[in-house]
């Protein structure tokens, strides 16, 4: 079973309570940078503050904010995880290529949700999040497309990219994740 995961697709396509069922099922780490970016805005953090505007307009916050909040958790943990919402562009694949060298612990499956748009913007206008209003989400869309899908050729080329088909029921899709995990 593979124990090293991360979770890659559009805003909307059910990532968060993807991984949170796997993560429970799989007894991983479950990662989720938007998670852990929103405890901090509540608890009104400097590191919140700074990222509560950029979260609300639907850019992303700074490589160097987020990488260092992945940092400390992935260190000092010895069971396997599964990265949700990270890395959101290039950069952040880079490093955190350099930061799993580091300790010894490779990448083993990258899970690509996919769905198309039209769903996608039904599904994340009816969640109402702060940053769920028709604008941001078509926003937060575009910076998937222009910034994060280039991660789908850069795990591809490695060899450790599956896609699943993102519509369906939630326990349809965990079948689907299941199945290409064993
Ligand atoms: P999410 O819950 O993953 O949709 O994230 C919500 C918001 O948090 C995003 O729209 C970004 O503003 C910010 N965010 C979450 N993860 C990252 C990341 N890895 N890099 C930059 N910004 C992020």
């Amino acid at each position: 079973m593979k124990q090293r995961l991360l979770f890659l697709g559009p805003p909307g396509v059910g990532k968060g309570t993807q991984a949170e069922l796997i993560s429970k099922t799989h007894n991983l780490l479950h990662l989720s940078t938007g998670d852990l970016l929103r405890q901090e805005v509540k608890a009104g953090s400097q590191l919140g503050k700074q990222a509560e505007v950029l979260m609300n307009s639907g850019e992303l916050v700074s490589d160097e904010l987020v990488l260092s909040i992945v940092e400390n958790k992935l260190n000092t943990q010895s069971q396997g995880w599964l990265l949700d919402g990270f890395p959101r562009n290039v950069n952040q694949a880079k490093a955190l290529e350099d930061l799993l060298k580091k300790i010894h612990q490779p990448i083993e499956l990258v899970v690509l949700l996919e769905l198309r748009n039209e769903l996608l913007i039904e599904r994340l206008i009816s969640r109402g999040r702060a940053d769920d209003t028709e604008a941001v989400v078509r926003h937060r869309l575009e910076v998937y497309r222009e910034k994060t899908a280039p991660l789908i050729d850069f795990y591809s080329n490695k060899g450790l990219l599956k896609s699943v088909n993102g519509d369906g029921s939630i326990v349809d899709i965990q079948n689907r994740i299941m199945e290409i995990l064993s």
